[in-house]
Formats: structure tokens, sequence, C-alpha cells
């Protein structure tokens, strides 16, 4: 079943002569469970791609179906539950609230929702990023990795079908990205979740079952185990 599907994407940006083609026809699914890494340089259209497949932005043309449901179909206010309940986000400046604490910052998006936090799923995810001591600390105190492995348990608790890391281990030393990342690959497999997650870092894509190249907003047409690679 897939997950994720995005038809023919362009997102131009200004107006003729002056237009940016930010993405010029992207075809992408994702299946259940799978992880993909995209990978391309700075201004090949990455982070374009995920506004797009996450419905935080509007592509010029083409279509997204997410769990098949079209994100063109919901308006605003049905857009932001959709993402809240379907969509994890991790960004690489981890984007945590500073005001509240870790559990606050976990439990935020089930609160937002106005639903029950599910305790045994809660406790579960945060004994798997170890977390369990850190509940009452503010993010400021925390180390980058600590950080980002609280914004990994605030994508988890609402238990969404797709998580999309927009350079997740941007900010992190390698030591800590593997980590990271490594966590990702495990809540993923456990929680059957799909991810895609973007990166300019060819050593973290390579962690990936799926390596997917963009440049100057199109994908590279490859064969599997050229620039495309699929792995068990
Ligand atoms: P990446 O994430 O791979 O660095 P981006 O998706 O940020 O690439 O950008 C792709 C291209 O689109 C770049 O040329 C960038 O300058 C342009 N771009 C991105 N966002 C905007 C925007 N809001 N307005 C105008 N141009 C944009
Ligand atoms: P990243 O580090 O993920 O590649 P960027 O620094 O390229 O992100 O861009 C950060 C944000 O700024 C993006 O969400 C994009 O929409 C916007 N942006 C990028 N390039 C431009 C541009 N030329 N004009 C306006 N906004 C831009």
């Amino acid at each position: 079943m897939k997950v994720l599907e995005a038809r023919n994407i362009k997102k131009y940006y200004g107006k003729e002569p002056n237009i940016t083609k930010a993405l010029d026809g992207v075809d992408f699914s994702v299946e259940k469970g799978e992880f993909v890494a995209i990978v391309g340089t700075s201004g090949s259209g990455k982070s374009t791609l995920l506004n797009m497949l996450g419905g935080l932005d509007v592509p010029t043309y083409g279509e997204i179906k997410i769990q098949g449901k079209k994100l063109s179909d919901l308006n605003d206010e049905q857009l932001t539950i959709f993402r809240r309940r379907n969509i994890g986000f991790i960004f690489q400046n981890y984007n945590l609230l500073p005001m509240l604490n870790v559990y606050e910052n976990i439990v935020l998006p089930i609160e937002l929702d106005g639903q029950e936090v599910d305790q045994i799923f809660l406790n579960e995810i945060i004994n798997m990023l170890g977390l369990k001591e850190k509940l009452k600390s503010m993010p400021n105190m925390l180390s980058g990795g600590q950080q980002q492995r609280v914004a990994i348990a605030r994508a988890l608790i609402t238990k969404p079908a797709i998580i999309l890391a927009d350079e997740p281990t941007g900010n992190l030393d390698s030591k800590t990205s593997r980590d990271v990342l490594e966590l990702i690959q495990s809540t993923s497999r456990k929680f059957e979740q799909s991810v895609v997650m973007i990166t300019h870092n060819e050593h973290i894509a390579d962690l990936a079952q799926r390596i997917v190249r963009i440049e100057d907003g199109k994908f590279l047409k490859t064969g599997v185990g050229e620039n495309e690679k699929i792995r068990e």
C-alpha cells in the first residue's frame, strides 16, 4: 500500500522572465514502512519538495495524496488537522517550544488535537529514545542530540503513517547523527512508519533503504544500483 503518492509536482517561484522552477515535474511514491532519503545539493529543491509533501505549501501543478487522501481536497483547517494526525515532522533546528518542558513538547500534538495521551505508548517512546530522565528539563538545557530525540518523540506520539524529516542531523556531529538516524530507523520499523528524509549528506543517506537524487528540481532517472539504490 502506498502511504504517499506525488504526481508531476511542479513548484514555480516568481514570474517570467525571472521564474525559478524549484520543482519541475517530480513523481514520487512511498510504500508503507519504507525509509527513503532524498539527496541533493543546496538549492536542488529538497526543502520545497518536503514542504509540498507535508502540505506546508501548495504545488503550482500536480497532486499529492497521503493515505489515499488528496491534499488539495482539504481546506486550511482540515489540512492542519490532517497533518497533525497523519504526518510527523522532524526539522534540522528541532523546532521545540522553548517555554515548554520535554514532556509538554512531546505531548503537544495530542493536546492540540484535544485527545488523551496514550500513556503506555508514550512510555514506550520515551524509553526507546532514552528521555525518561529528561521529561522535566527545558529544551535549552539539552544537547542537540537530546533535543532531536525530543522532536522525534513529538513526531511519533500521534502514530503518524509517515515521518517527514528535513536535514534531521544537520546540526549534529557525525556520531550523534548516526545515533539519531538509528533511532528513527528503529522506531519506523517498530511502528511500521514510512520515513522520507532529505539530506545533502551522503553518509546519512546511505542509512536509508532507498536513495533518490534530486537536481535542479528534477529526480535523476537512473536504474537501481547506480544512483538509485534499494536495499533490503
Ligand atoms: P534545497 O532545500 O535543496 O536547498 P530549496 O527547495 O530550498 O532547495 O530551493 C530550490 C530553489 O527554489 C532554489 O533556487 C531556491 O532559491 C528557490 N526557492 C525556494 N524557496 C523559494 C521562495 N520562497 N521564493 C523564491 N525562491 C525560492
Ligand atoms: P535548506 O537549508 O533546507 O535548504 P534554505 O536555507 O534553502 O533551506 O531555505 C529556507 C527557507 O527559505 C525555505 O523554506 C524556502 O522556502 C525559503 N527560501 C529559499 N530560497 C529562497 C529564495 N530565493 N527566496 C525566498 N525564500 C527562499
